[in-house]
């Protein structure tokens, strides 16, 4: 039978909101996208929009109770006689989800079998805020849309190559044998994606190639890709260590946490709180996480904001000096997600005096977020993430292997 149209839904589940695409995979186009927030609240929010301009998106404020109401509202839109995409449930081909984490078992993108749902459950130990919802997306899907193949993507596997020497943290090596504690690394499929985007353009095989990664968003992390393997990331056993982010602190003396605890009296969840959601940027700048507010202040010249982000940016050129020392070098340095690709103020403190290293760019091309803003040996590229699609590939091709 020759298949005109394969559509795979791509879902990310969280615990209050829940984005989707639906993916023609004939030529990878999105037929629509959209989100929900706000789960489990009575003003919660459904956005829809189909790329047919023919049809209407949809914003529309509504209860919605939990996930299951959420997936049936996903599927009954995409249904909508008026401005639906499909007539028929069937033809959505697989479903692909991203999932957190995959500990040490998961290290590629796996059909969801129920062995494969209890590897996810197992996991919840290590992302408890993440894999509950992730598995619960599984679940619905499974009740709601049965007999469509499932994938499970997990933001971990990209990192299953760390070495040891990477990923071992240097506290009583009991901790990682018996209780698999140890650095797993996130953004996985957004690190891998850009990376190969990266050597495709400079049309060099990615084995041979040295490429450090900055994913900059809500979340920022970077990631050293040595021969196409991840070998170095800067999130860690949990997605809070590393760059200073939106609103988590990223690397700070641990003896910190216990300092602050006595110091203020603090509880473990108060503490966790804390560090995750009230520090970084947000705390930084007391109130503010998003970036283009920050930038907008500090080019006002205001000093609060001007040190909040010099203090993010100078985190980062610290991981790209010490990624280019652990690879022995670099060929190419990739930005990536909201800020990355958009912000031309943090890449300009980034890149600045890194000559020695053979980086150098274009100030006009960084200000208009061209692909290409390098100009000395080290290629400088800009590259849009694009997760949902690396997680309808993956799903593509473990469908097109079960046939
Ligand atoms: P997420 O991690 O939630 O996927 P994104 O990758 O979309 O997030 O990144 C969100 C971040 O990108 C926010 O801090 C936002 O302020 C920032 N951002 C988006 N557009 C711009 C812009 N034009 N200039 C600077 N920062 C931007």
């Amino acid at each position: 039978m020759e298949i005109h149209r394969m559509n795979i839904l791509v879902l990310n589940c969280g615990s209050s909101s829940l984005k989707y695409q639906l993916i023609n995979m004939q030529d990878e186009s999105v037929v629509a996208k959209g989100q929900i927030e706000r789960i489990g609240a009575k003003d919660a929010i459904l956005k829809y929009k189909p790329t047919d301009k023919s049809k209407q998106s949809i914003t529309q404020v509504l209860e919605i109770k939990d996930h299951n109401v959420a997936i049936s509202l996903v599927i009954n839109t995409l249904l909508d006689k008026q401005n639906g995409v499909i007539a028929n449930k069937s033809e959505i081909s697989g479903i692909g989800h991203r999932v957190v984490h995959g500990g040490e078992e998961f290290i590629e993108s796996v059909l969801i079998t129920s062995a494969v749902k209890d590897g996810v459950r197992h996991c919840i130990q290590f992302a408890p805020l993440h894999n509950p919802h992730n598995l619960k997306g599984i679940e619905v899907c499974e009740e709601q849309l049965p007999g469509v193949p499932q994938v499970a993507v997990f933001d971990t596997a990209f990192h299953h190559t760390l070495p040891p020497k990477a990923h071992i943290y240097a506290i009583p090596l009991e901790f990682y044998k018996n209780d698999r504690i140890r650095r797993y690394g996130f953004h996985g499929t957004s690190h891998g994606f850009v990376a190969r985007v990266a050597a495709d353009h400079v049309g060099r095989p990615i084995e041979e190639l040295k490429i450090i990664t900055c994913h900059l968003g809500n979340g920022s992390s970077i990631t050293a890709v040595q021969g196409g393997n991840s070998i170095e990331t800067s999130m860690g056993f949990t997605p809070l260590e590393g760059l200073v982010m939106g609103t988590r602190c990223g690397d700070i003396d641990p003896a910190l946490v216990l300092h602050l605890a006595k110091l203020k009296n603090l509880t473990v969840e108060q503490v966790d709180s804390l560090l995750n959601k009230k520090s970084g940027m947000i705390g930084l700048t007391e109130g503010k996480s998003d970036f283009r507010d920050i930038e907008d202040e500090a080019m006002a010249g205001n000093e609060k904001y001007i040190l909040a982000l010099e203090i993010f940016c100078h985190r980062l050129k610290k991981y790209i000096g010490a990624y280019s020392a652990v690879m022995g070098g670099l060929d190419i340095l990739v930005f990536t997600a909201g800020i990355g690709e958009r912000s031309p103020y943090c890449r300009n403190i980034i890149l600045a005096n890194m000559e020695y290293l053979g980086i150098s760019f274009d100030p006009a091309k960084n200000e208009k977020n061209e692909f290409e803003i390098g100009t000395g040996p080290v290629r400088v590229l800009v590259i849009p993430t694009n997760e949902e699609l690396a997680i309808a590939r993956d799903t593509r091709k473990i469908l097109a292997a079960l046939k």
